[in-house]
């Protein structure tokens, strides 16, 4: 070989991350296996209103609890059940699992708040999403009004016209439709324009250093959104500041390590209740 050309460069792009590799392959070929035994656990995250600081809801968040790897998280798990076209999997498992806990507080004459749930691009491509959504709905008697649908920013642009459809669909099917990480794509403003959503989800990224730009940015968002009539909720709220900021540029609802962490969806979230008490209101709090 020529001098200087090696025939492998030594780049970290060419290392090859063995125990990664493995993780993905195991991932892949245990989704099925994973849901059928329950090593995939629905948390939930708090929401909270910005003004009372109460609870208002929450955000559905999966967690894989597996035999042999421990907690693994969505990080890892998601964007290999994207790519091997297995996602949708997931998204329903997750969203029976949130209505069957509604149900079965209901049943009880329990108390439950509206969720929201994470939805990839990929589910609507597969064929009667919507309608076996609807099915368990009708199943376990869910108020459709009480479940909201998170769908990434980025992920919306990726075809438009078609996202625009599935938008349409879910609202038309009475689900409130949330873009998440508003903020973090390349359209943002174009998305404020063309689509109907009835709440942005304000990236983290912007929170996170609390730099003059960020939070005149955080303002303009804000105020955006309540002049053409869209909610906002606030994610990463991670400390006091950040609150306090968000509460008077009029944010309506936060979410973050301040107010909670993920937990098990089996707790209903009764500490953070007992410690901030919870918004009464007719889509914010429900009692049978
Ligand atoms: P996301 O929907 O934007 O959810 C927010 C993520 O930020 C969550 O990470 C949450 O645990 C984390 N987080 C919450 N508060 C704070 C905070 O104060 N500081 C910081 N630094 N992080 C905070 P998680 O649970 O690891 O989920 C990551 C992403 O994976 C989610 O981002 C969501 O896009 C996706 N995801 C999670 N569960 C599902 C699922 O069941 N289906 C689908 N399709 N996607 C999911
Ligand atoms: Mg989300
Ligand atoms: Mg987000
Ligand atoms: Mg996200």
């Amino acid at each position: 070989p020529k001098k200087g050309i090696r025939k492998f460069p030594r780049s970290q792009q060419d290392k090859i991350d063995f125990s990664r590799l493995e993780l993905e392959q195991y991932i892949e070929s245990h989704i099925e296996e994973a849901i059928e035994k329950r090593w995939i656990k629905v948390y939930l995250q708090v929401n909270i209103r910005g003004l009372s600081r109460r609870v208002c809801g929450a955000e559905a968040l999966s967690r894989w609890v597996d035999p042999k790897y421990g907690m693994i998280y969505p990080g890892d798990f998601i964007p290999v059940l994207e790519k091997s076209l297995k996602i949708h999997l997931l998204d329903f498992f997750v969203f029976e699992e949130v209505c069957r806990n509604i149900a079965k507080r209901r049943n009880r004459g329990e108390a439950v708040f509206p969720i929201s749930l994470n939805f990839s691009r990929l589910d609507f491509d597969v064929e009667r999403f919507l309608d076996k959504l609807d099915d368990l709905v009708a199943l376990y008697k869910i108020p459709k009004s009480i479940l909201h649908v998170e769908i990434t920013e980025s992920v919306v642009m990726h075809n438009e016209e078609y996202m625009k459809f599935a938008v349409r669909q879910l609202r038309e099917q009475g689900y409130k439709v949330w873009m998440d990480d508003f903020g973090s794509g390349y359209s943002s403003l174009n998305l404020l324009k063309e689509f109907e959503f009835d709440t942005f989800k304000i990236d983290m990224r912007f929170l996170s250093d609390m730099g003059k730009k960020s939070l005149i940015i955080i303002s303009s968002i804000l105020y955006m959104a309540k002049e053409i009539g869209i909610h906002t909720v606030a994610e990463g709220v991670e400390t006091e500041e950040q609150y306090q900021f968000l509460k008077a540029a009029g944010c309506e609802r936060m979410q973050g390590y301040c107010f909670g962490r993920p937990e098990p969806i089996e707790n209903w979230l009764a500490e953070r209740i007992e410690e901030n008490g919870v918004e009464s209101g007719e889509d914010t709090f429900l009692y049978d």
